[in-house]
């Protein structure tokens, strides 16, 4: 694994690797942006291409070096994740220690400290120290997609490198190279990933939002018939955190978009691929103002899960509108 194998990061890749090329590398880095799109990959990738044999920007990925590095067995590379809830000051002494001792091959040590903003205080303190005088040997990356929650005082000795949220497309070609994922599936997890790799690699792992998926195709399938199923559906969904009921509303949303959008006459653009035949027969089922309208009460429930309101009774009532859209339940 190497540069090339991240996707969609090419501005903060070209930042990167303008340092390496240009000589011009910082002693501290801090790699920000949200979870699951790549930050981790480029700071092996970094560690690689510092002591590379072949001197390659991008890591040669056969060097002994690169292999290395690959394996986690460089003694160049150090990598700190929180033990328990936090990273401890006993964390960052070792790392110390260790980088007194020379180089005795490659050309630079990484620290790379994944998670850095559960970093404890006293952590953060004897890790400054390090960072108002790097030794020219040293480059260290914090990791973190709370950057909010590291001191200034470290920020402002980083330079700091921005991943973005991948984009559908690029979790799309990723996932396709995955072994054991069904094709099908691709579109709605790139979607429902909101941007985030790992998420994409959650929904598949953990089956269960896929399996509650299977039941609220159900309910918009059978309708009204099914109304008392989704109370329990409702109630379940509700002691989900957030963001996991607004991936399950995601899932919603996107059926009755697809609905719309095979209604138009477009069957190019729809997420729900394995559904498709299913799909098409449901949109006799609805008219384009009884979707219009359900669209509506979804993405108004996902508003509303922010604000503090009871979540089963948000649910609740969404599916009430979806099945009853005549009723107007909450008011507007
Ligand atoms: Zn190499």
């Amino acid at each position: 694994m190497n540069f090339n194998d991240i996707r969609g990061q090419s501005l903060a890749l070209e930042k990167i690797q303008t340092d390496i090329r240009e000589e011009n590398l910082s002693g501290a880095y801090l790699f920000t942006g949200p979870q699951g799109v790549g930050k981790k990959m480029a700071a092996i990738s970094l560690a690689k291409a510092l002591n590379c044999k072949q001197n390659s920007i991008n890591g040669c990925e056969r060097c002994s070096s690169c292999i290395k590095i690959e394996k986690m067995i460089h003694p160049n590379l150090r990598i700190v994740n929180p033990e328990g809830n936090y990273i401890k000051i006993e964390q960052i002494r070792r790392l110390k220690a260790d980088s007194s001792l020379k180089i005795y091959e490659g050309r630079k040590k990484v620290w790379i400290i994944d998670e850095a903003e559960k970093l404890t205080q006293e952590a953060a303190n004897s890790l400054l120290k390090t960072l108002e005088e790097p030794p020219p040997h040293l480059v260290i990356i914090l990791i973190t997609h709370i950057p909010r929650l590291l001191p200034p005082t470290i920020i402002s000795r980083c330079r700091i490198i921005h991943f973005s949220p991948l984009r559908d497309e690029d979790i799309s070609e990723i996932l396709k190279k995955q072994k054991n994922i069904k094709a099908e599936f691709i579109p709605i997890v790139s979607q429902l990933a909101r941007g985030s790799m790992s998420e994409a690699l959650k929904l598949i792992e953990e089956e269960s939002i896929l399996k509650e998926r299977e039941r609220a195709f159900n309910l918009l399938q059978r309708g009204k018939a099914l109304a008392k199923e989704a109370f329990t559906l409702s109630e379940r969904w509700s002691t989900q955190k957030n963001s996991d009921i607004e991936t399950l509303l995601n899932i919603v949303l996107f059926f009755l978009r697809d609905i719309l959008l095979l209604k138009m006459g477009n069957d190019v653009s729809i997420i729900n691929k394995d559904k498709e035949g299913k799909l098409l027969k449901m949109k006799e089922d609805f008219s384009l103002s009884h979707l219009c309208k359900a669209i509506e009460t979804v993405e108004k429930s996902k508003f509303l899960l922010h604000a503090n309101l009871s979540a089963q009774l948000i649910l609740e009532t969404m599916w009430m509108r979806i099945f009853y859209p005549e009723y107007n339940l909450i008011n507007g």
